[in-house]
Formats: structure tokens, sequence, C-alpha cells
């Protein structure tokens, strides 16, 4: 990747990351850790070197076992990073408080035997561009 300079933030705007190097891994991960912690069916992360991150804005974290570490924002709660003592050579940022999310490119899937199985069935779904579809009573 080209881009030395992706560059995100939380969902209020307190937290911002700016990185100065290019990602090491560009990562979604299906485990159930990870959908858990984003409330969400999978994460998509960018992976950098610590040193390659700068931070600005008060940020925490949680402990979601030992020695792996979950950031966000304490304002917004909007998740943040991803940290291991079993990878300290890496930090995953969550792709989607990236400023472009087309800067993003996803090359593989990971914990894929959690993956949850409706996500088999997502690309068949109608689909509207906006949020207009009227509830069903
Ligand atoms: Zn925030
Ligand atoms: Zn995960």
């Amino acid at each position: 990747m080209s881009d030395a300079r992706l560059s995100g933030r939380c969902l209020c705007g307190s937290v911002r990351w700016t990185a100065t190097a290019a990602p090491v891994r560009n990562l979604i991960c299906h485990c159930e850790s990870c959908q858990r912690a984003t409330s969400s069916a999978f994460a998509a992360f960018l992976g950098f070197a610590p040193h390659a991150v700068q931070w600005d804005g008060p940020k925490t974290d949680y402990q979601s076992s030992p020695g792996t570490w979950r950031g966000f924002c304490p304002t917004c709660g909007s998740r943040l990073y991803f940290r291991s003592d079993k990878w300290p050579e890496e930090i995953h940022l969550h792709a989607g408080t990236l400023d472009d999310p087309a800067a993003y490119t996803p090359d593989r899937h990971v914990v894929t035997a959690e993956r949850v199985p409706w996500l088999d069935q997502i690309d068949s779904l109608p689909t509207d561009d906006g949020f207009g579809v009227a509830p069903k009573r």
C-alpha cells in the first residue's frame, strides 16, 4: 500500500489516529470475541506497528482476556483497536474508524470457524439506498 498517512476517528471525534507507515495486515476477523466486542458480525482491522500510530485525544481500554486489550473512546464508546501481548509488534485498528472508508482493502478472512451463518445470505437480500423501509407489522 502506498498511502502512508491513513487516519481515523471515533464517532464523536474526540479521539483521532494517524498512521505514519503502511499497514502490515488487513484482516476481517470472525471470532466470537470480536463479534461481542464490536456488537457486529465481524471486525475489519488494519494492523500497524505500534510506534507507527499517533493518537490524539483520551482513549481507554478493556482487558478482554489476560494480556489482550480492546481500546475505545470513553465519550462515545466507539471501538478503536485491539492489541495483545501475543503480538507485541502489532496494534490492530478498526477499519470502521477510517476517515476514508475507501482506503481500506481487506485481504483475508480469519477465524472463519466462528463466522455467523447469516453472512452467507446477505448478498441476496433486497437493498434500499436509504433507510426508508417501513417495519413489518
Ligand atoms: Zn468518541
Ligand atoms: Zn477476532
